[in-house]
Formats: structure tokens, C-alpha cells, sequence
């Protein structure tokens, strides 16, 4: 199936049901990881490419290795991770999108502090901008947390969902079917900005 254009594509996906983990500056919330450790199949990595328009917003696109016309226009690709966790700030699972750094920040507290999903953590947003942002992650003591399995599930399907792979017909139909900002190609968006 040749899906055309932004909008399209868009709606083909259903993407907005996605529950995305956001934090204001300077804002905190105390969460729940669903992930045990960096073995934990529902821990998710895809490398994926950040894309500007000039008419609409920004995009994200799976990249799907060989043979990625994304890459052949030599659009920057990263390595996204998605924790799952439950938000205690409204009762809700929720998806928090984070780069590399991140990952690495997460291997401290989990050499230093066992499986993340034992106890909750607090996370707090620190920085006047997207260069100097900051999260600094708070343990509490262990206290056991069941999560809804349904609400959890749901949760996860729409996460791979939403980053299935398109085809590479549909990759070519973003880029032909758009004008595509000149600063797009090696700019990373930062992912608290892009919208979903
Ligand atoms: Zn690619």
C-alpha cells in the first residue's frame, strides 16, 4: 500500500494514543518503572530519524536499516529508548522517550540500586534549555506495585504500534511529499519537543 504525504501517513499510523511521560522545567513526579533491567523485553531501543517540515510539524520515522531512504538522503538517525512507567502524578502508564545519555544514567542506578521496577522513583527536570536539561532521578525505599496487566498491555501494543516500521514506499512518500527544512539534515530534534 503507497501512502502519501504527512497527514496520511499520520492517520494510517493512529498515532496520538501513545501516552508520552512529559516533565516542565524544574517540574518532578514520582513514577514507577515497568521495566526490571536493560534485559527486560518491554525495554524498547529502534533507531529512528527526526524530521522538520516547513508546513508541518515535526515528524519521527522508524529507520529501517538497509535500504532506508531516509538515510540515503543522509537524514541523522538516533537511538531512541522507551521506558514504560506508571505515573503517580494521575494514575496513568505512560511512555518516556529518552536518548543514550539517559540509558547510561539508568545503568548507575541499576548497578547501585537492583531492579527499577522495585521501587519508585523521583524525577525531576532541571535546565533553562534543551542543551543544559538535566533529569535527576530521586530512589525511594522498595515498596511491591502491581501494575494493571490490561492497562500495561495496552500500553505496550500502542508503543509498537506506533514505531512499526513503515515501508520504504512510505518513507519516500514523507520525504517527496513534503518539503523538508534544510536544517533538518543532521539537526536532532530534542526529543521533548517532538510531537507525537
Ligand atoms: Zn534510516
Amino acid at each position: 500500500m503507497l501512502i502519501q504525504g504527512l497527514k496520511n501517513i499520520k492517520n494510517h499510523m493512529g498515532s496520538g494514543k501513545l501516552n508520552y511521560f512529559k516533565l516542565k522545567q524544574n517540574e518532578s513526579a514520582l513514577v514507577r518503572f515497568l521495566v526490571t533491567d536493560a534485559e527486560d523485553p518491554n525495554l524498547i531501543a529502534v533507531y529512528e530519524h527526526d524530521l522538520s517540515f516547513r508546513d508541518n510539524p515535526p515528524f519521527t520515522a522508524t529507520c529501517i536499516g538497509q535500504n532506508c531512504p531516509l538515510c540515503a538522503k543522509g537524514i541523522a538517525k538516533r537511538l531512541a529508548i522507551y521506558f514504560p512507567l506508571y505515573d503517580k502524578r494521575d494514575n496513568q502508564y505512560k511512555i518516556w522517550r529518552r536518548g543514550v545519555k539517559f540509558a547510561e544514567q539508568i545503568e548507575g542506578y541499576l548497578n547501585k540500586y537492583g531492579e527499577l521496577n522495585k521501587r519508585d522513583y523521583q524525577i525531576e527536570r532541571k535546565g533553562t534549555n534543551i542543551q543544559n536539561t538535566t533529569y535527576n532521578l530521586y530512589p525511594e525505599d522498595p515498596k511491591p506495585f502491581e501494575p494493571d496487566i490490561e492497562a500495561f498491555e495496552e500500553l505496550m501494543i500502542n508503543l509498537k504500534k506506533s514505531l512499526a516500521p513503515r515501508t520504504k514506499e512510505e518513507l519516500i512518500g514523507l520525504v517527496e511529499g513534503n518539503d523538508l527544512l534544510d536544517g533538518a539534515i543532521e539537526v536532532e530534534i530534542p526529543d521533548e519537543d517532538v510531537p507525537f
